[in-house]
């Protein structure tokens, strides 16, 4: 594809090219993030003003808008400057006042000249009792009456760019707007009545009354069906792509993962052995793998991913699993030594931290082949990392990782295959968005005989309960974690609450038997205050926010989050997941201060209801936002203007299948519906999806 099809010029030129826009307003548009005419077409109004005509402001109730026809009456100017001229006008029913300020008295002469009849539209405010327009937004002849819409639609602003303007340029657009080849599934159109797309833009900003602003419209469904369309195009062209690419055949023998299993003191779940399955039919098939492996903390996904690491180590082959954090990475090795040992296999640790000839070594094993599974952060994917022969990548991605981004990492033209980790459940509209690319496993069971955790609110003021209740769990052998606050403002003062709480602990439960770990520690000393706490020679581990995720000591059962209120969900969930791990009741005390925000208790709420990660995962979404939930900058996630993920996540699911179909059957996009799709892609700027077109 050469590139943009002219009949999109227009929409793609400046927008001082509109009529009524200079350069000045241009840049104004910036603060809106509208750069050209495309960008204003996708700008829909968010809401809309009534003026339907009406005989008498005593139709409405003030403040409200309203359009009537008046007659005149007298003027009176102001004394003082800093004074409103006042013009009185009779409606049908009554007398009311037309307000300006700073008003300039021959145009008002002009505009309103006693006797008269005007229509006057604008909003009806009283003021002393006595019902008031304060500037007008249309004030016209009878005969002019028809330009001022029923239903006038309103658009967000910004300094420099006012609802008239808005109007005019959105109405100048239009007028470019050329019907283009329907690049929708004609059934799919039929069955949602959906109008053409010419149609869907004009009628997004003539709407006749609320409910066309509704998202469940129809020109809006569809115009948002055509962003996500686009999206799950560029989804599905990078899908096609890495499937069309060769992978490497790696064939399990089973002997390896016969031993694992054998050591586990436990059967895997449905839920694992299926995705199991996947996986390695995945990598016994010649195509590349591109695997999602969705799970609720604790839903055992380490034991997965090492499944997939064995399989390419039977097959004479290696694995790596890539960690986002040092101290991740270094929980991965923990839990997957004993497995790999059982196993027979050689694993190893590179991070940031290995230097010098220590490294070296490391890198001389890897490239005989010696490593047979290598665990690490980023470090294991730099340039002077070789591989004897790398059959498959675990991506341990808690939304660190972006479309583009694993895009890029394919257009690498490895051949390797690739499973990637969520940390928590995401909500299906997001995995669909920011994963459509994928195939994904989901493990949908928890192991057997896990006990709910007990969740409870306790305000601060009763943190003398929670540390008594401390002192009795650990005369029990019991272990437990104390959270400290999160202060996001600053490291500092999360490090000086936390050494604070961990001198209370210590003075209160006894020197040997309080650890602390912080982000900000010597990377040994945590090492050993971790361990400590493994072993059970500590009993309670005061932290900051390290400890979210992947730490595993099953032995520890109570969970303490100081202030609660200001984490969010997904981190109360990865934190309270924590615990819950093993034989005895759990308990996560959430401790909040008073008074909690409508938010704040909101989601506290939630945890106490549910420890089901989906539904969490859901509701924070809603709470939040997609955007937010994210972190937009670094997700890849893109930024739709008309569809919503919160609450058209059913359309985005239509979306994909639509998208994976048309590169079945048309793997070019050669057809006539192929050839109108790569324009879609064009309007909705997909250069992702363009680029991998034009290289074929
Ligand atoms: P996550 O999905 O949060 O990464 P992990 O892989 O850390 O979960 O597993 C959580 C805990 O559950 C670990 O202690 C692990 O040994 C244990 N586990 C994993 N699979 C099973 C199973 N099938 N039965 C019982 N326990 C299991
Ligand atoms: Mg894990």
């Amino acid at each position: 594809m050469s590139g943009r099809p002219e009949i999109l010029f227009p929409l793609f030129a400046g927008l001082e090219t509109l009529g009524g826009v200079g350069e000045k307003t241009a840049k104004a548009f910036a603060a809106l993030d509208i750069a050209t005419p495309r960008d204003l077409l996708f700008s829909l109004p968010y809401s809309g003003i009534d003026r339907r005509f009406r005989a008498s402001v005593q139709e409405v109730v003030p403040p409200a808008t309203v359009t009537v026809e008046v007659e005149v009456g007298r003027h009176m100017a102001p004394r003082t400057k800093s004074a409103p001229y006042r013009v009185e006008v009779r409606d049908a029913l009554t007398t009311f006042q037309l307000v300006f300020f700073h008003a300039n008295g021959p145009w008002l002469d002009k505009q309103l000249p006693t006797g008269q009849r005007r229509v006057v539209s604008g909003r009806v405010e009283l003021f002393d009792g006595i019902a008031q327009m304060v500037h007008p937004d249309y004030i016209l002849r009878p005969g002019q009456a028809d330009q001022i819409p029923e239903f006038e639609p309103v658009y967000h602003l910004t300094a420099g760019i006012t609802q008239k303007l808005m109007l005019r340029a959105v109405g100048e657009v239009l007028t470019r707007v050329t019907p283009l080849v329907e690049w929708i599934d004609p059934a799919l159109k039929e069955r949602e009545r959906w109008p053409d797309w010419q149609d869907a833009v004009s009628a997004a900003h003539a709407p006749e009354g609320p409910d066309d602003l509704s998202p469940q419209a129809p020109a809006r469904r569809r115009l948002a069906y055509d962003e996500f369309f686009a999206h799950q195009l560029t989804l599905a062209l990078a899908r096609a792509r890495v499937r069309r690419g060769k992978g490497r055949v790696s064939q399990g023998t089973g002997a390896v993962q016969e031993r694992v299993l054998a050591a586990l003191p436990y059967a895997l779940t449905g839920a694992q052995t299926r995705a199991i399955a996947e996986i390695a039919a995945d990598m016994a098939a010649g195509l590349r793998m591109n695997r999602l492996l969705q799970g609720d903390v604790g839903s055992g996904k380490t034991l997965v991913a090492f499944m997939a690491l064995v399989i390419a180590v039977e097959a004479g082959g290696q694995g790596v699993m890539m960690a986002p954090t040092e101290i991740l990475a270094r929980q991965h090795m923990a839990s997957l030594k004993p497995l790999a040992e059982a196993g027979g296999v050689v694993v190893e640790l590179l991070t940031g931290r290995d230097k010098g000839a220590e490294r070296q070594a490391k890198l001389a094993a890897l490239a005989r082949g010696d490593i047979q599974v290598l665990v690490g952060t980023h470090a294991v994917f730099q340039d002077d990392v070789i591989y004897h022969d790398l059959r498959v990548a675990v991506v341990d991605e808690q939304h660190r990782f972006g479309v583009g981004e694993r895009m890029r990492l394919g257009a690498k033209g490895t051949v390797t295959d690739v499973l990637v980790m969520t940390a928590t459940p995401i909500p299906r509209s997001l995995a669909l968005a920011q994963y459509g690319d994928m195939d994904v496993s989901v493990l949908d069971e928890k192991p057997p005989g896990r006990k709910p955790i007990k969740t409870a609110t306790v305000s601060d003021a009763r943190i003398g309960e929670v540390i008594d209740h401390l002192r009795r769990a650990i005369a029990e052998g019991r272990q437990a974690y104390w959270v400290c606050p999160l202060v996001e403002e600053s490291e500092v003062l999360e490090l000086t609450a936390a050494e604070e709480r961990f001198k209370h602990l210590r003075a209160a439960l006894g020197e040997g038997n309080v650890g602390l770990v912080h982000g900000q520690m010597p990377p040994g000393e945590r090492d050993t205050a971790m361990a400590a706490f493994q072993a059970g020679e500590t009993k309670v581990l005061v932290a900051t926010t390290v400890i979210e995720v992947g730490v595993d000591v099953p032995n520890a059962s109570i969970m303490v989050i100081e202030r609660a209120e200001h984490f969010g969900l997904a981190q109360l969930h990865q934190l309270r997941g924590r615990v819950g791990r093993g034989e005895a009741q759990s308990t996560c005390l959430l401790v909040y201060q008073t008074p909690l925000t409508e938010g704040g208790e909101r989601r506290l709420r939630i945890l106490r209801e549910t420890e089901d990660g989906f539904r969490i995962a859901e509701e924070d979404l809603a709470m939040r936002g997609a955007g937010d939930l994210i972190g937009t900058a670094q997700s890849g996630l893109p930024r739709f203007m008309v569809g919503d993920l919160e609450t058209q996540a059913a359309l985005m699911a239509v979306a994909q299948t639509d998208a994976r179909n048309l590169l079945r059957e048309d793997p070019d996009l050669s057809s006539a519906r192929g050839e109108a799709a790569r324009v879609l892609l064009w309007l909705m700027r997909q250069d992702e999806a363009i680029r991998l077109i034009s290289v074929g």
